[in-house]
């Protein structure tokens, strides 16, 4: 496994003050906080950030993207697994690849789209390094999900359209949720859409900050 030369700021003691915080904010899901306590952030950014890798912040990650806020990526990934784990789970905005870690703790099988290549490149190599098997992945606009392998049962964007891209609700299987943010930058939601047999129905969580969703590939 990759190592930064540390000087404490990736010990346990770090990381479950991190884990502190989140229950704080409200995190209730052990099996979140439990992959989230285990999960090295600090090897998903550019070492000369690793010591604010298990502040509860999002950081930069390089080509104007960020790493999610470590609360965000808890939320999200409790608003998913809530009424239980999906086999199979896609994830629109590969990033860093520290979403996909805790999806890929927790789920059996992950799918992650990613427009931008050397950001899924460097998410590809940090991911195999720390032994994930169980993660495909596909340099594309994630507004067309990943038709071959769908349905879903479960859906995460970590980027925010201003509406719900009609190919991702077509791509949840019955009982699926989409958990995404919508809206224009400074004025977005978190939103969970869970697919029943004859409706979407939406749920409006919290204001949420996220980078934009983008058209096409990079
Ligand atoms: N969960 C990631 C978040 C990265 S930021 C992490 O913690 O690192 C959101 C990512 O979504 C960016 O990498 C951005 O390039 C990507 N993105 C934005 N629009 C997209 C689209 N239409 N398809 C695929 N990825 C997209």
């Amino acid at each position: 496994m990759k190592t930064h030369a540390g000087i404490g700021m990736t010990s346990q003691r770090t990381r479950d003050r991190l884990i502190l915080r989140l229950q704080e904010q409200g995190i209730k899901d052990e099996r979140v906080l439990d992959v989230m306590r285990k999960v090295p952030r600090h090897l998903f950014m550019a070492e000369a950030l690793s010591s604010r890798a298990y502040e509860n912040t999002a950081l930069p990650i390089g080509h104007g993207q960020t790493i999610s806020q470590p609360y965000i990526v808890a939320r999200m990934t409790e608003l998913l697994i809530e009424d239980g784990l999906p086999e199979n789970v896609l994830e629109v905005g590969t990033g860093s690849g520290y979403q996909s870690a805790i999806l890929a703790s927790l789920i059996p099988r992950v799918f992650s789209v990613e427009r931008i290549r050397p950001l899924q490149d460097q998410a590809k190599i940090v991911l195999t390094d720390i032994g994930f098997r169980n993660i495909s992945f596909k340099h594309s606009d994630g507004g067309w999900g990943w038709k071959a392998c769908a349905p879903f049962q479960g859906i995460l964007a970590a980027a925010a359209p201003t509406e719900i891209p009609v190919n991702l609700l077509e791509q949840l299987s019955i009982g699926a949720k989409l958990v995404i943010p919508i809206g224009e930058e400074g004025h977005q939601v978190l939103q969970r859409v869970t697919r029943t047999e004859s409706a979407y129905e939406v749920e409006t969580i919290e204001p949420v900050s996220f980078v934009p969703f983008l058209k096409g590939r990079a």
